[in-house]
């Protein structure tokens, strides 16, 4: 398939999506790889689609990625006699580790550490943020609040304490099953739910080893504190504004999501901007203004992939959506200060070769009317460096590893093929030059531009570059 975007769409898979053809669907409309989402559905539910993906793969032989999203230590409020309470503004309501259904004076939480966490004056939010109590008093086993704002309550809905830092693993005891789980089917990539501090990176990948990449969620206020170690220690970063925006106030996401954006791409960490961007579109084939002006910022930011949640896996219109976002991020590529937008966050180079060289490249593309910014990568880190450049050509990285080429799906501009194992520059070229017309990438008398380490097979060795012209 011929690229015809940068940024690329993750979109989440779900009951909406019921068929293999819809996920080809989805696919020849710009999906680049997928979210399995561990809160919902069964293993075997997850499993069908990961097939489906697979298989989908094949058939349009172009790699896809795919995202097991693991559902973190959610917090969540028991249930009630009657299944809901109506809480008014001003009254008491306790919170207890008596796990009998509760009513309008208390309620079980089932969370003894998240209780023994909370102080007098600590709020909690519930039903994404709906609902606010704040915390009057405290006992051995349950915390008395007043209802700051009311309304209605129903069984396990969730609760976030942002101001409390909780001594929680990132991994409950599903997720651990949940990962075994997924790494068995294959997934590339796994994303951690509710981090908040770098040493929840660290246990995560000592369960995870190099079976897949590390994407860490950042939602909780925690997270966007230690934001650059935790970058720093994982493989990329999702802005999962649905919970940051219930964590911190709403009208803080936007400065957040430009400085995770900021960090991500100095570090060369492929960052994801999530949740909520055609919100709409679970009900209506079109839109809002806003959510367009939404995912056309965060393409403009230079966010590497947009998500889609439960437009594609619940909503009426998956087709629509990912087709609506496909277009909104060529439009904004496409237009005349695209590029000059992109330049103004450009991170700093580094002192490597591989940073020389993608620089290089970077501003050959703007000299030559190159058709294809060729690289060869055996465990993808110098393509992501060229990404990091955010070059004008698009990147074709040649790879021997199909598991490199589905991690890199995630990144902006890159798109692999996979071929066999190459041990020199010339036949790095010959090949580059075969695949990229192939692709349809480039025709006879367009420039290609090659990149390619020696020796061969050593991540980050990138050491030579060559400006080949096809005939
Ligand atoms: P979720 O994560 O959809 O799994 O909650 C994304 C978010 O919180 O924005
Ligand atoms: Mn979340």
């Amino acid at each position: 398939m011929t690229p015809n975007k940068k940024v690329k769409i993750l979109a989440t898979l779900g009951p909406a999506i019921k068929t293999i053809d819809d996920i080809r669907q989805l696919v020849e409309a710009g999906v680049n790889l997928f979210r399995l989402n561990f809160s919902h559905g069964e293993h075997a539910d997850h499993a069908q689609r990961y097939d489906w993906v697979r298989e989908v793969e094949q058939q349009l032989n172009t790699p896809i990625g795919i995202l097991m999203d693991l559902q973190g230590p959610k917090l969540r409020v028991g249930r009630f006699k009657e299944g809901k309470v109506n809480l008014q503004r001003g009254q008491t309501l306790r919170l207890d580790l008596d796990s009998t259904p509760g009513d309008a004076q208390r309620v079980n939480l089932p969370h003894p550490e998240i209780i023994e966490a909370l102080q007098p004056g600590m709020n909690l939010l519930l039903d994404d943020g709906r609902l606010r109590l704040q915390v009057t008093s405290k006992q051995s086993d349950a915390v008395i609040t007043e209802v700051i704002a009311g309304g209605e309550l129903s069984d396990r809905k969730g609760v976030n304490v942002p101001e409390a830092v909780l001594q929680l693993s990132p991994l409950t005891d599903k997720d651990r099953r949940d990962l075994a789980f997924g790494l068995q089917l294959g997934v590339d990539w796994v994303a951690l739910s509710f981090v908040q501090r770098p040493e929840d990176i660290i246990e995560a990948r000592e369960l995870i080893g190099d079976k897949a990449f590390l994407m860490a969620k950042i939602e909780k206020p925690s997270a966007v504190i230690h934001l650059e170690e935790i970058a720093r220690l994982c493989d990329a970063i999702m802005v999962a504004r649905g919970d940051l925006g219930v964590e911190v106030p709403a009208e803080n996401v936007p400065r957040i999501q430009k400085d995770i954006i900021r960090t991500c791409r100095q570090l060369g960490k492929p960052v994801v901007v999530a949740t909520q961007m055609l919100e709409s579109m679970r009900f209506s084939p079109a839109p809002t203004r806003a959510e367009v002006t939404d995912v056309a910022n965060a393409v403009a930011e230079g966010a590497d992939a947009v998500m889609l949640s439960a437009e594609t896996a619940s909503g009426d219109y998956p087709l629509e959506a990912v087709q609506m976002m496909s277009k909104i991020i060529r439009q904004v590529e496409n237009g005349p200060d695209f590029q000059a937008q992109l330049d103004v966050g450009r991170p700093q180079a580094e002192a490597t070769t591989s940073d020389a060289i993608s620089c290089a490249i970077r501003r050959i593309s703007t000299i030559l009317p190159v058709a294809a910014l060729v690289n060869y990568t055996e465990s993808g880190a110098s393509s992501l460096r060229a990404s990091r450049e955010r070059p004008t050509a698009a990147i074709l990285s040649l790879t021997p590893s199909l598991n490199t080429a589905r991690r890199l799906t995630v990144a902006w501009g890159i798109y692999s093929v996979v071929n066999e194992r190459l041990h020199k520059v010339e036949e790095v070229t010959s090949t580059a030059l075969e695949i990229a017309q192939a692709q349809g990438m480039a025709q006879r008398g367009d420039t290609l531009v090659i990149t390619a380490g020696e020796p061969f097979g050593q991540p980050g060795s990138t050491n030579s570059l060559r400006i080949e012209t096809l005939h």
